[in-house]
């Protein structure tokens, strides 16, 4: 029977962050009385949840806005919100003169868009809520399709300005979440047969900054450890400046931690790192990743890399395809610098052309793909505990899953595994997966 609720479709760009927004926006727009439609065409209200931290998601929201704008020549009554860094960095901007954008609301305003709502289907149009630094991380009923693993929100903001980052200005100062709420969250997801948690924050290890408790990071880790039904947990993202030895020691400590961490390099220069105002030097760094890879042998570390930073020269360049080459990272996000509004790199001297970096992206991205493919390979004749999460769209009988080192694996199995942790056994790999076989006792486990 078709549903005669009203319906909400929501597009998001970026991050993780905005990935787990998304599905705060889906939860209170459900209490609202909106369905989640699959098709903007079938939707009464479209909310974009834009990204700004890359020129290209930038532009990609531009072109959806006009999308949806010959939309709603056809259907005038349609509404349409954006939300996200875009929306908190450009705010009544975003509106301009032709009504063809209905609502504008920052990422700290998302916990009033039942308001927000309102105050549409009442005043017309035109309501701009970009939230205030002052706004707390407010909870709000998630909406999460997948029942197996979910993302939660435990610090938000950051305080660190690096000089090519919107984060600061878009998402405020650093908030964090207060540790009783983050559990009572997780004991729910717990109950509601969730397997795994990844923490998320913009750099979770200065989680607990500014709270009233006296709770740090390893401590909350502690603290989630013994929560029955959850098996796995994750976090992203680390900054290497406060990345501590006791953080390392709780991952090697608690078992359902799991071995892998994104920790970003950004660039192998101490010259470049310090026009960043990353607050670390290459060799601060590296002998983070010694430490991490001593206690935890099988830790898999992946990292974020711009190159074309202003200034990099060739020399600066060279220093950082040789510390992916001499780090060797499992894998990399590889960017190019792209110039953000507000930042303090827009205003450096030496601003690389366009076919530069793409050339150095390139020599990059060429080598970490023969690294994260010898990585792979590695695997093969091993077996690894993987949680199977989902079917794999691309082959009839097959289930696909991650280790507890992040990897991708397919593997030939009945879709009653998913959601089960079990043992393969690797047979194959390439650059982007693994190819495993569910062994024997395992499937009846
Ligand atoms: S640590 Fe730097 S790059 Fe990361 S969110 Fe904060 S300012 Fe942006």
């Amino acid at each position: 029977m078709q549903s005669d609720k009203k319906k909400v479709y929501i597009k998001t760009f970026g991050c993780q962050m905005n990935e787990h927004d998304s599905e705060r926006i889906a939860g209170l727009m459900a209490e609202a009385g909106y369905d989640l439609s699959e098709r903007p065409d079938d939707a009464q209200v479209i909310i974009l949840n834009s990204c700004s931290i890359r020129e290209k998601a930038y532009d990609k929201l531009r072109s959806e806005i006009g999308r949806f704008g010959s939309l709603k020549k056809k259907n005038p009554g349609l509404v349409i919100g954006v939300g996200g860094c875009v929306a908190q960095q450009e705010g009544k901007r975003l509106l301009g003169g032709g009504r063809l954008i209905d609502f504008v609301f920052g990422p700290r305003a998302i916990h009033k868009i039942p308001e927000i709502m309102e105050r549409v289907s009442v005043d017309g149009r035109g309501v701009v809520e970009i939230g205030t630094t002052d706004d707390k991380m407010v909870d709000a009923n998630m909406k999460r399709d997948n029942g197996i693993t979910a993302w939660v929100s435990i610090m938000e903001g950051c305080d660190n300005y690096c000089s090519y980052c919107v984060v600061p200005y878009t998402r405020g100062r650093e908030v964090s979440r207060p540790s009783n709420n983050i559990i009572s969250e997780i004991e729910g997801l717990a109950s509601d047969g969730f397997k795994e948690v990844t923490l998320l924050g913009q750099n979770v290890s200065s989680y607990g900054k500014g709270l009233s408790e006296s709770v740090d990071f390893p401590t909350l880790l502690s603290s989630i450890e013994p929560i029955k039904g959850i098996e796995r947990i994750r976090f992203i993202t680390s900054h290497p400046r406060d990345l501590s030895p006791e953080l390392i020691d709780a991952m090697a400590k608690l078992s359902k931690v799991c071995e892998h961490i994104h920790l970003p390099l950004q660039s192998g220069s101490d010259k470049i790192l310090e026009t960043m105002n990353r607050g670390y030097t290459y060799e601060e760094y590296r002998k983070k990743v010694d430490l991490i890879r001593d206690r935890i042998p099988s830790i898999s570390v992946s990292t974020d890399i711009i190159v074309g930073f202003p200034g990099e020269d060739r020399d600066d360049f060279h220093k950082t395809r040789d510390a992916v080459m001499g780090i060797g990272f499992d894998s990399i996000f590889l960017f190019r610098y792209s110039r953000r509004p507000n930042t303090a790199a827009l205003s450096l001297d030496g601003h690389l052309p366009e076919d530069l970096k793409i050339e150095r992206l390139e020599e990059i991205l060429l080598m970490q793909k023969e690294i994260t493919s010898r990585k792979n390979r590695s695997y093969i004749g091993r077996s690894a505990q993987v949680l199977f999460d989902g079917q794999n769209s691309k082959e009839e009988g097959g289930i696909a899953g991650r280790t507890r080192t992040n990897r991708v694996v397919y593997a030939k199995g009945d879709s009653s595994l998913i959601g089960h942790l079990k043992e393969v056994k690797i047979v194959s790999s390439s650059f982007a997966s693994l190819r495993g076989k569910l062994l024997e006792n395992s499937i009846n486990a």
